[in-house]
């Protein structure tokens, strides 16, 4: 579940009533209320929630990397897929002119290259899997770093997150809790096969120092800027409409999702350096009262990778920026194939449908897959390496709800009336074996009966 998403329960009562396109419009709304105002540090800055300056001189590096030709394609096709104002990014033969701050009409000029072969390499600290030496067929993800993301915090954050349900008096359910303990069972899957694993949070606790109280005024200043001039400090009734309208529910984000995922963006490309990051996530319908939740028949799955973003997005100085160097960077080149992949493994797992977003507003379908979408995320847009997001599995629809009850447990068992794996355990099997998959092909290997026994479940 996104954090964007989780938002669309609260705000079910508020201005937008139409349920058929509440999902992206509440999700929106939010954005726009919290951005479109930011805060700024100084005169001429013009930086989303908690953004950091850009420093566009370190896009030096990247002149003469990349032809006009492809870099038409990943701004249409892949990162402004919804348009943008005229003077933003202007592309020629020659060059492409980035604006950096419109006050002070300075530029960013990237020298294109002339051809696929005059161009100079891509200078990067993450390593594609076909630049990796071939592997043994027992160890394909040898040498490959990987981070592993579980979303969220869950344990004593869950309620405040949004990410939590009870149903009567049965285990609550809580997102984050749930995706460590896929990434637990990850980790050791994914060093016996030669990876080097780091986990990017492993426990339930904050990467980040920081705490709702440390954000009371830039949530106060936010609340005024955008039109609540005298706004209250706390949450009164949580089913309240307007809770997103006080001081305590705008710090609270503050801290579990901006001062958070900054931290964790820190942390990747600081100290792990990783070659992919892998953003676990469980998906969630609507489940409108949280102590009496709605279940549903419907379940889904899809991936993530970073792209898609709206125009207002663009306006902003550190996300226009953090936009150009992820699209040099050619992150895309790798986090696609191998989102496709990945999909492709947990779906023939899950025998989930692929989610479609009830509007293209936000996001835009990439790939072959049918599973794998472009969306403007925090997290997959600051993590400078491939990031692949997996949105599986509905928390709250009625399988995966008894799923989730019946808890994680070796081999085979009936559950809601059918034989398989443990949820967990088949989230971290499928995920495994599209890495495998993806890796043994792109080092030029190919997948030998040994290296599948490698892959054998988890349950054996
Ligand atoms: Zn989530």
């Amino acid at each position: 579940m996104t954090n964007d998403d989780a938002r669309r329960v609260p705000l079910c009562h508020s201005r937008f009533v139409i349920l058929s396109s509440f999902v992206i419009r509440a999700s929106s709304f939010l954005v726009f209320f919290l951005s479109i105002f930011p805060v700024a540090s100084r005169a001429g800055d013009n930086l989303g929630i908690l953004g950091a300056n850009p420093r566009w001189n370190v896009l030096e590096k990247y002149q003469g990397t990349i032809t006009p030709d492809k870099f038409n394609r990943l701004i249409q096709d892949v990162y402004c897929t919804h348009g943008f104002a005229p003077d933003l990014i202007e592309i020629n033969e020659k060059t492409a002119r980035v604006l950096m701050n419109r006050e002070s009409q300075r530029f960013f000029i990237l020298r294109l290259a002339e051809n696929e072969t005059a161009r100079k390499p891509v200078p990067r600290l993450w390593r594609p899997a076909k630049s990796l030496p071939p592997a043994r067929p027992e160890k394909p993800l040898s040498g490959v770093k990987i981070a592993l993301d579980p979303g969220h915090l869950g344990g004593r954050w869950a309620k405040m997150e949004e990410r939590w349900f009870q149903v009567g008096n049965s285990q609550p359910v809580q997102e984050g809790d749930l995706t460590l303990r896929v990434a637990q069972l990850l980790a050791p899957r994914l060093r016996e096969l030669g990876a080097k694993v780091s986990f990017i949070r492993n426990s339930n606790e904050p990467i980040t120092a920081k705490r709702p109280d440390d954000f009371q005024e830039l949530a106060r200043k936010i609340l005024i800027k955008n039109g609540v001039p005298q706004p209250r400090a706390d949450v009164l009734d949580p089913n309240d409409p307007a809770k997103e309208q006080t001081i305590r529910w705008q710090s609270e984000i503050l801290f579990y999702r901006y001062s958070e995922i900054r931290r964790r963006a820190a942390l990747v490309n600081f100290k792990l350096h990783p070659d992919l990051v892998l953003c676990l996530h469980f998906n969630a319908e609507g489940w409108g009262d949280p102590n009496n939740p709605t279940l549903t028949d419907i379940n889904h799955l899809h991936l993530l990778v970073n792209g898609s973003y709206l125009a207002e997005e663009l306006e902003f100085d550190d996300e226009r920026f953090e936009m150009i160097r992820r699209l040099l960077s050619r992150a895309y080149d790798e986090e696609l194939p191998l989102a496709d992949t990945i999909a492709v493994a947990m779906a023939r797992a899950t025998g989930l449908p692929p989610y479609q977003y009830p509007t293209t507003n936000s996001t835009t379908k990439v790939g072959s897959s049918d599973y794998v979408y472009a969306r403007n995320l925090l997290a997959t847009r600051l993590y400078r390496c491939p990031v692949v997001y997996c949105e599986p599995y509905v928390m709250n629809s009625k399988d995966v709800f008894a799923r989730i009850q019946a808890g994680d447990y070796e081999g085979m068992r009936k559950v809601n009336g059918v034989e398989r794996k443990s949820i967990f355990r088949e989230y971290a099997d499928s995920v495994i074996e599209g890495l495998v998959e993806y890796y043994s092909k792109a080092r030029g290997g190919s997948r030998s009966p040994n290296a599948m026994s490698q892959m054998a479940p988890l349950t054996h």
